[in-house]
């Protein structure tokens, strides 16, 4: 679809660290300018980030937004056609997990798992389409789903639902915004050696009896076919193909990155 190599520009949320940076600095390499998004306590990461990809030749900048609040998100669009020009991509990659069992739940561990991972897809895919439609470009839309989107895990049940969501979202968003030559797709990781799996790692471990590193270690022999865990690189190679004109005949689809946990 319309995404012209010589001038893409992609917002990519959640990209002071993790997944996201590595998925920043991959379009950089890949030529794409890249406005940095992450929240406020991790400016000086955002700022790093926007650094490195300076200096690979690429322009960028930093934004501290919250996905879930819509006028921000909206604000973050704005300011990054003023800076670096019309949006061809966004990469909703910002989320959040947490380890707790059902039936502890409360109202608001709901509430903001939903806020953040499927408020904050809607509000980035809404408000980049809106841009992309008023330019008459076309472009691509990206969001962060996992593999628990199509299987949950035990112990992250609102964290899987919000990924379900996601690929859902992704689905009905491909169809409607098909006739304005946006593309729709989802990315499905794994199990990624972050700091969102040390967290999971660590909560686990304290409700099972294991110690620190000893869960991720049982999961990667366990379930990864491909036997080790995942570095960010691994998500953001599929990500590049997902923002490429390589890809412009799929849309629709959430695609499982996770060295065979899943098998779609
Ligand atoms: P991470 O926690 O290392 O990084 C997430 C980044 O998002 C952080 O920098 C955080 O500050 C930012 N963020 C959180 N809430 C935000 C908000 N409201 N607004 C803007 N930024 C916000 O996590 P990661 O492992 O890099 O995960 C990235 C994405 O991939 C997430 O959506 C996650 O659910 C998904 N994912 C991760 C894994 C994994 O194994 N790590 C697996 C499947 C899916």
């Amino acid at each position: 679809m319309a995404t012209n190599p010589q001038n893409r520009v992609a917002i990519v949320t959640g990209s002071g660290r993790g997944i996201g940076k590595a998925i920043a600095l991959r379009l950089a390499r890949d030529g794409y300018d890249v406005c940095v998004n992450d929240i406020l306590a991790n400016k000086s990461q955002v700022e790093k980030v926007t650094s490195l990809i300076k200096s690979m030749g690429r322009n960028s900048f930093p934004f501290l937004a919250d996905v879930s609040n819509p006028e921000e998100v909206e604000s973050m669009v704005e300011a990054s056609v003023s800076e670096l020009g019309p949006l061809n991509t966004m990469v909703a990659n910002a989320g959040i997990a947490q380890v707790k069992a059902l039936l502890d739940l409360t109202e608001q561990d709901l509430k903001r798992m939903f806020e953040v991972n499927v408020y904050g897809i809607f509000n980035c895919y809404s408000s980049a389409a809106k841009q992309i439609i008023k330019q008459g470009t076309g472009g691509k839309l990206l969001g962060a789903a996992s593999i628990v989107a199509f299987k949950p895990f035990p112990l992250l049940s609102h964290y899987s639902a919000s990924k379900w969501a996601v690929r859902g979202m992704t689905q009905a968003f491909a169809m409607e915004m098909a006739p304005h030559k946006i593309t729709v797709n989802a990315y499905a990781p794994g199990i990624v050696g972050t700091a969102m799996w040390d967290l999971i790692d660590e909560e686990l471990g304290k409700l099972k009896g294991a110690k620190k590193g000893e869960t991720i270690k049982k999961y990667t022999t366990d379930l990864i076919a491909l036997g080790r865990t995942s570095v960010p690189e691994d998500v953001a190679k599929t990500v590049s193909f997902l923002c490429s004109p390589d890809s412009d005949y799929v849309t629709g689809q959430t695609i499982v990155v996770d060295g065979g946990i899943i098998f779609t």
